[in-house]
């Protein structure tokens, strides 16, 4: 059971616009991952038979749905906002109904912002990261305590519809946020609604073994092969600080042929180190670097990511920084607590 529950008056609003809506666009953040992906497809699934009135329903995902979750129920039906554009812009701005999801603010969108923004839709937020920007949106339904967005896809639906509008399919991809969101029932998973939702959810006739295997069980062999470099080459541990950063120049994604999607998941390794406490992964991108960073126990990674001007949770955050990778690096360290001259083990 979701103990929290819903206000009465927020459930009846969404349902009547939902019921009204004939244009809906619902979207996610840069660089989707399980729960992205999931709570978006999971949230579009449902729409399209609880929207009677809908001429369209478009999914959209600022850099479309990466390769390894283009495996979801539907997931070629998700619109790239970099190669589609004009259909996302068009999507957004005729758009009367506007769903966010997995995201707290219109900038998790990067160049999708100003359209999400301008949008003369009703606006709707479902997340669970802190600090909603509430100004944004006419409806908020906002747990940060919650697992995932798809969990709470979950419980929303159900006090919306109870299960009417729930399949296989539906489980497939909100199981999958569940699963990702969580490392695999590993963390952020204290709640019991957390395995509720995910028992809920593998009643429908999911295959738990199935999703396992396609999201974890992927690899290329370029990118096996530079897990290797990765740890040979691209480690630095501090073990005063019980810190460990992984950083990638744009040549080293180049010589290995990887992109970020292949990074999904390196940044636990880690924590993998029972001396390591907190872990950080930096990855070069044209003209600005990403920032991964996990944490075990008490370190809220979320402040540090704050201070690099991104955000996330408490044992997992993020940022996008508009710097080079040394320049990014130094800042990290710096925030991390480890002066420039201290000697790392490059592992
Ligand atoms: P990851 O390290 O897997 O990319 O992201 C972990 C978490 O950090 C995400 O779930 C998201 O909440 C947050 N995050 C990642 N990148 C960014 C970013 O560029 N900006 C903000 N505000 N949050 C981010
Ligand atoms: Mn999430």
């Amino acid at each position: 059971m979701y103990t929290k529950g819903f206000d009465n008056h927020s459930l009846a609003t969404f349902r009547q616009k939902v019921g009204k809506a004939r244009h809906i666009a619902i979207i996610s953040h840069t660089n989707a991952d399980g729960d992205a992906c999931g709570s978006l497809l999971g949230i579009t699934l449902q729409l399209r038979k609880a929207a009677t009135n809908a001429a369209s329903i478009s999914p959209i995902l600022p850099n479309g749905c990466p390769h390894t979750f283009l495996w979801l129920p539907h997931a070629s039906d998700i619109l790239s906002g970099e190669s589609q554009r004009e259909l996302c812009d068009e999507a957004i701005a005729q758009a009367d109904l506007l769903i966010c999801v997995d995201l707290n603010t219109p900038s998790r969108t990067d160049f999708l912002q100003d359209d999400i923004v301008k949008a003369s839709a009703f606006k709707v937020l479902i997340d669970h990261h802190h600090d909603p920007a509430e100004e944004h949106f006419d409806l908020v339904f906002s747990d940060p305590d919650i697992s995932s967005a798809c969990e709470l896809v979950v419980w929303l639906s159900q006090a919306l519809w109870k299960t009417k509008h729930m399949d296989s399919e539906v489980a497939r991809c909100l199981y999958t946020g569940l699963r990702t969101d969580t490392g695999g029932f590993a963390f952020s998973c204290d709640q019991p609604s957390c395995w509720e939702a995910a028992a809920f959810l593998v009643d429908y006739d999911i295959n738990p073994a199935d999703v396992q295997n396609r999201i974890v069980n992927t690899f290329t062999f370029d990118r096996m092969r530079f897990y290797g470099f990765a740890i040979a080459e691209r480690l630095l541990i501090f073990k005063g600080q019980k810190t460990a950063i992984f950083y990638f120049s744009l040549e080293d994604q180049r010589k290995y042929r990887v992109s970020g999607e292949d990074m999904e998941g390196l940044v636990n390794y880690t924590l993998m180190m029972e001396e390591i406490e907190v872990g950080a992964l930096l990855r070069e991108e044209p003209s600005r670097t990403k920032v991964s960073l996990r944490a075990k126990y008490d370190t809220d990674v979320r402040l540090i990511a704050s201070q690099l001007g991104g955000g996330g949770h408490t044992k997992a955050a993020g940022a996008t920084v508009e710097k080079p990778l040394e320049e990014t690096l130094l800042w990290v360290k710096q925030l991390l607590g480890i002066s420039f001259t201290q000697p790392s083990l490059l592992a």
